[in-house]
């Protein structure tokens, strides 16, 4: 067993919203949150109003203490203030990834049972076309036909709300992730989950008022919401909130708004070490990015470094663990692919996923993680939950990891059938099952495939049904056309980028697909078409 290299830290007891808030009001004209577009900025003072006056607002609205409200939307100034203000409220918030698409959207509101929805103008249509059982919508931004969430904060302007029940095993946040396998669950996070995880991350992390801190993550993935509402706000920084990601847009605020942080994940690191773009900017205001949510090899962190000057460090996380399991201590330089060392009060095991038993020290084995972030479990999914969380706490976290003698943590691989795409998740067996619904396809599986960047993308290995054809010259069934059929049916982070076809999947005996052969073949392969 692997222990944090950190001294135990005491963990909060406050709820989510006024453990983040913590000094707010104190901080007065402090600028929280900076629009990086228009420049509009709410200062800490100003946020700690809008909080409480929405959360009356909401609670005029009809919101009731352990009732579900939805965010879609990408982030803006209100998304942080519409979800402290529901959790002020005594709500739980389940994250919506604001590609989804309004098949996704519906599944997510009726599996979490939201009854308020905050989502943005540009959305409206797809919220329309989701329906469903959502009670009320508000707009973060302003739509004819939607009450805003600044008509919320006008109604509780000044009677901040009764304070709503909130227990440190109460549901703070509900992002949705297919964890190890299958479909999208909710992931229950209590209010002492993330306070303890955003505790855990300031105490390694060290994020000062003075810092800068690029808000390029979304805030709907547990990533961007605890490590930049929560370890930002928490510590009196200021977030400088870019709501979409072009790298022009990223590149002119990062170096135009004395960002001093940002975290970032993998293909911004490749574009920060490739693009000509990048060339000829002055990025001396930055002291250190931070990457996760996906690998990012270490050959990119150091041509970023390189280019810009600006030393890049990985994180590792999951949703399942609010989400951070491993960071670079402060101080401490990581060597090349390290994602860090267990935060405080974490432990770590490393066990061969053949023999169930904890591998020698240096050895490749799957990561087990047990601390206070670890998922209360899937929202109404205690089978589910059981197989992720062991009966001792142990979280298995479905990637293999080893450890040097230093105590650096190394991710080598992933056994469960996630793909990761530009840091989202991308189901192998969603996809399949839309393959199968074309008439041409017989089977079908998907898999990752890693380019020599490191960068993973979904590829569609089929098998053609008789007199579909396949590959080949007058064939029916060609490669675009599988990718378009997919592409017209998933959002579009979820699209299929390659496809080759197969005479039939590798199986085994039992008619398992043979994940790890396609995997083989795909490195071996090049790229398909
Ligand atoms: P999610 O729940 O969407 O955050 O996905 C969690 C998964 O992303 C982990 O289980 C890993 O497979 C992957 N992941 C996150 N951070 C890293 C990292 N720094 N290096 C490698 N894989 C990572």
């Amino acid at each position: 067993m692997y222990r944090s290299p950190f001294q135990e830290i005491d963990l909060p007891s406050r709820p989510l919203d006024e453990y983040i808030l913590e000094g707010a009001s104190e901080r007065g004209d402090h600028p929280a949150l900076v629009d990086a577009a228009s420049g509009r900025t709410i200062t800490y003072a100003e946020l700690a109003e809008l909080v409480g006056s929405v959360a009356a607002g909401l609670a005029d609205a009809g919101l009731k203490p352990g009732e579900v409200l939805a965010v879609y939307a990408p982030n803006s100034l209100f998304y942080p203030v519409a979800c402290l203000a529901a959790a002020r409220a005594g709500a739980a918030v389940t994250l919506v990834n604001a590609l989804a698409t309004a098949k996704d959207l519906a599944r997510q509101l009726q599996d979490a049972e939201a009854r308020i929805l905050f989502t943005v103008s540009a959305l409206l249509p797809t919220v329309r076309e989701a329906g469903g059982t959502v009670r009320e919508v508000f707009v973060l931004d302003e739509a004819a036909d939607h009450r805003s969430i600044g008509d919320l904060a006008r109604s509780g302007a000044g009677r901040p709300a009764a304070d709503a029940p909130r227990r440190s095993a109460d549901t703070a946040l509900l992002p949705y992730s297919s964890g190890t396998s299958g479909a999208p669950k909710g992931v229950v996070l209590t209010h002492g989950n993330v306070t303890a995880n955003i505790a855990q991350m300031s105490h390694a992390l060290e994020v000062t008022p003075d810092h800068r801190v690029l808000a390029v993550l979304p805030f709907f993935h547990a990533y961007g919401f605890s490590t930049l509402i929560g370890v930002t706000l928490r510590s009196g920084a200021t977030l400088v909130v870019l709501p979409r990601f072009d790298l022009a847009g990223f590149l002119d605020v990062l170096t135009g708004q004395r960002i001093t942080h940002a975290l970032v994940a993998p293909p911004i690191a490749l574009a920060l070490a490739k693009h000509p773009l990048v060339e000829g900017r002055d990025f001396s205001s930055i002291r250190q990015l931070l990457s996760a949510a996906a690998p990012l090899k270490p050959e990119l962190a150091e041509m970023v470094h390189r280019r810009i000057g600006v030393p890049v460090v990985q994180a590792y996380g999951m949703t399942e663990l609010s989400p951070g399991a491993h960071v670079p201590p402060r101080g401490q330089t990581p060597p090349p692919g390290s994602v860090g060392k267990p935060l405080p009060s974490t432990e770590c095991r490393l066990v061969s996923p053949e023999s169930g038993l904890d591998v020698a020290p240096g050895a490749e084995g799957e990561l087990w993680i047990r601390g206070p972030q670890v998922m209360r479990g899937y929202l109404g999914r205690p089978t589910e939950t059981a197989e992720v969380v062991d009966e001792d706490g142990w979280l298995h976290t479905g990637d293999l990891a080893r450890v040097d003698e230093d105590g650096w943590f190394f991710i080598s691989d992933r056994v469960k059938e996630l793909i990761k795409y530009k840091g989202y998740q991308v189901l192998p067996g969603e996809l399949e099952a839309v393959l199968l619904t074309h008439p041409g396809v017989a089977d079908a599986a998907v898999v990752g495939v890693v380019d020599e960047d490191g960068m993973e993308t979904p590829r569609a290995y089929v098998v053609a049904a008789p007199g579909a054809g396949g590959s080949g010259a007058g064939a029916a069934l060609t490669a675009e056309a599988v990718m378009e059929y997919v592409a017209a049916r998933v959002a579009p982070y979820k699209k299929v980028r390659s496809v080759a076809f197969l005479d039939a999947l590798p199986r085994s005996n039992a008619g398992k697909i043979l994940r790890r052969e396609l995997r083989n073949l795909a490195a071996g392969a090049g790229p398909a078409g």
